[in-house]
């Protein structure tokens, strides 16, 4: 017999309906963008449609066809955004590169995406010339500027100017409706083992995504927000807040390349920001500044904080000095990138603050759209009570099933299900909140035990003449593996390996504490802002650690 189907429309999840909705109801609502330039560009979401669907036409008569991959190297900014809308909505596939990758890496990317298109910012501009002759695919080059910008001449031969392209379209031109499980966009990991690996987007899983990180236990965003993604537009997606904003007619502020303290807090400032969102190393810029030129935020309340730990001290920070509540979240490219936000529940609010603290330091809960279970070395699920750590598994609407191109499914299956495993491994307590311990490759085995890598490196952030810490396995003859702390010391301050080990007592347990202490003048960091711990690992091979 079969089922009594349900008598609703079939609306197909489009990624276009996001900008739509926006320019409907929210036409006269401001983005507003730092351009390369330096100056300051405005317009509304009703302009950002019209030019899209611009975008959309010009791609069509480059002669791109539905499934073509557009890409771009490109900032936060206002024709990026046009080209997320007017690729994707017109069905073409965004590939957004990241330029902060290695120049071979930039090049196989391209190649292994097999991208017909390639935008880019002016800042690339002798990046991409150098890079051209490699990308075999690309059959037009698009300078994102205007025609008084354009270079007298260049390298690449036939390079357009972005603004010619749109001035040359009427705009008369419809979003169309697809299958909503087609491609929207791409994504590469930044690969700190191996080639990088593509994730494919659907404009289902990328809308599903949007609805969900819009919710007041994720990111809350509202039509009364003014955002500034810092996360850039390169690095998955800006964790959709270019879908997401519009899905809820909120403000956009984009920094474009202007990411240093001094100008984000300019921008948080003279464009009333309330929420933002990046990396750690990026509010320790803003925080550095303000503290040195004694400044507050006026508008700013809210931001989500990412993509590695989020050290208790920084929270901390910006909670009691700058009055702006930090949401950690934990995700990655495979997940669109988001997985966990970390958001009290009503039963929670009459803790003591030290309490509160404690959850709110954590990765957080899942939000609904993703399911998570822990497994122990059996490949057992593990109970949820804050303390088994095992490898953490994901399933939900926004997570890949495969990798770009590639056959090899990277899916495990557990209790009759397939989950895509994390790689970090990881606590869940009782009210789901999800804590990570390590990145299984980072994760420091000493005698059979396992140490935190971060959590050695919250401790040691927390010293106040810490900037940043990087906690890592040293080979030992004795115990495998022991942690060494590598440490970068704030400016004009001192601290001797001795005050730095005397710190972590009575704050861990003592067979935890790092063997050791290396000053240096600089942590290396992947192209998505992260510490770069396979190399400080290999610089630090050979290091001999003392022997008591
Ligand atoms: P990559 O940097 O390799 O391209 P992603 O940007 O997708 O990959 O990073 C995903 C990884 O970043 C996660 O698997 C996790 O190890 C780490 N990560 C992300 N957010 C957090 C967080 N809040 N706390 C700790 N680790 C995090």
């Amino acid at each position: 017999m079969s089922s009594l189907m349900g008598q609703m429309m079939r609306m197909p999840l489009m990624i276009s309906s996001l900008l739509l909705h926006a320019a409907r109801h929210a036409g006269d609502t401001e983005i507003v963008s730092k351009r390369v330039e330096g100056d300051l560009h405005r317009y509304t979401y009703r302009d950002a449609e019209l030019r899209a669907r611009k975008v959309a036409q010009a791609l069509a008569r480059l002669g791109c066809r539905p499934g073509d991959r557009v890409a771009t190297l490109a900032w936060n900014g206002y024709r990026h955004f046009e080209i997320y809308y007017g690729a994707s909505g017109s069905q073409l596939v965004c590939h957004t590169i990241n330029p902060r990758l290695f120049p071979e890496q930039i090049a196989w990317i391209a190649n292994d995406a097999t991208d017909q298109v390639l935008c880019f910012d002016a800042t690339f501009l002798p990046l991409v010339e150098k890079l051209a002759p490699a990308m075999s695919t690309v059959k037009h080059f698009v300078l994102m500027t205007d025609r008084a910008h354009m270079p007298e001449s260049s390298k690449i031969a036939n390079l357009l100017c972005y603004e010619d392209l749109v001035e040359a379209e009427n705009g008369d031109w419809a979003w169309p409706e697809f299958d909503e499980n087609t491609a929207s966009s791409i994504c590469y990991t930044s690969g700190t083992t191996g080639h990088p690996k593509g994730a494919v987007y659907s404009h289902r899983s990328s809308v599903l995504h949007a609805y969900a990180a819009a919710l007041p236990d994720a990111m809350g965003c509202s039509s009364a927000d003014v955002i500034l993604p810092v996360v850039p537009m390169f690095h998955v997606n800006a964790w959709g807040l270019p879908y997401s904003a519009p899905l809820v007619g909120a403000k956009l502020v984009f920094p474009g390349p202007h990411l240093d303290g001094k100008s984000l807090h300019e921008l948080f400032e003279s464009e009333g920001v309330t929420f933002s969102a990046g990396v750690p190393t990026v509010w320790l810029g803003v925080i550095n500044h303000m503290k040195a030129k004694e400044l507050k935020l006026s508008t700013l309340r809210r931001t989500v904080i990412g993509g590695s730990a989020c050290p208790p001290a920084m929270m901390r920070t910006l909670e009691d000095e700058f009055d702006v509540q930090v949401i950690h979240a934990w995700g990655m490219t495979e997940l669109s990138p988001l997985g966990t936000l970390s958001k009290l529940k009503a039963k929670h609010q009459a803790l003591p603050l030290e309490a509160k603290h404690r959850l709110l330091e954590k990765q957080g809960r899942s939000i609904y759209g993703i399911d998570m279970c822990i497994v122990g070395n059996d490949g057992r699920p593990l109970p949820w009570d804050g303390r088994a750590s095992g490898d953490l598994l994901v399933r939900g609407c926004w997570v890949i099933d495969g990798y770009f191109g590639r056959d090899d499914s990277p899916l495990r299956e557990v209790d009759g299900r397939q989950w895509f495993p994390t790689g970090d491994v990881a606590t869940i307590d009782a009210d789901g909140f999800m804590q990570i311990t390590d990145r299984s490759k980072d994760v420091i085995k000493s005698g059979g035990e396992w140490i935190s890598s971060i959590d050695l490196e919250n401790i040691a952030m927390a010293h106040p003449a810490v900037m940043e810490a990087a906690a890592i396995a040293c080979p030992h003859p004795k115990w495998d593996e022991r942690p060494l702390l590598v440490v970068v010391r704030r400016p004009g301050k001192e601290l001797s390996r001795e005050e730095m080990l005397a710190y972590f007592e009575g704050r861990i347990a003592k067979w935890q504490i790092p063997d050791d202490v290396v000053f240096i003048d600089e942590i290396p960091h992947t192209a998505t802002g992260k510490m770069l711990k396979l190399k400080l690992r290999e610089q630090f091979r050979d290091h001999k650690l003392p022997t008591v």
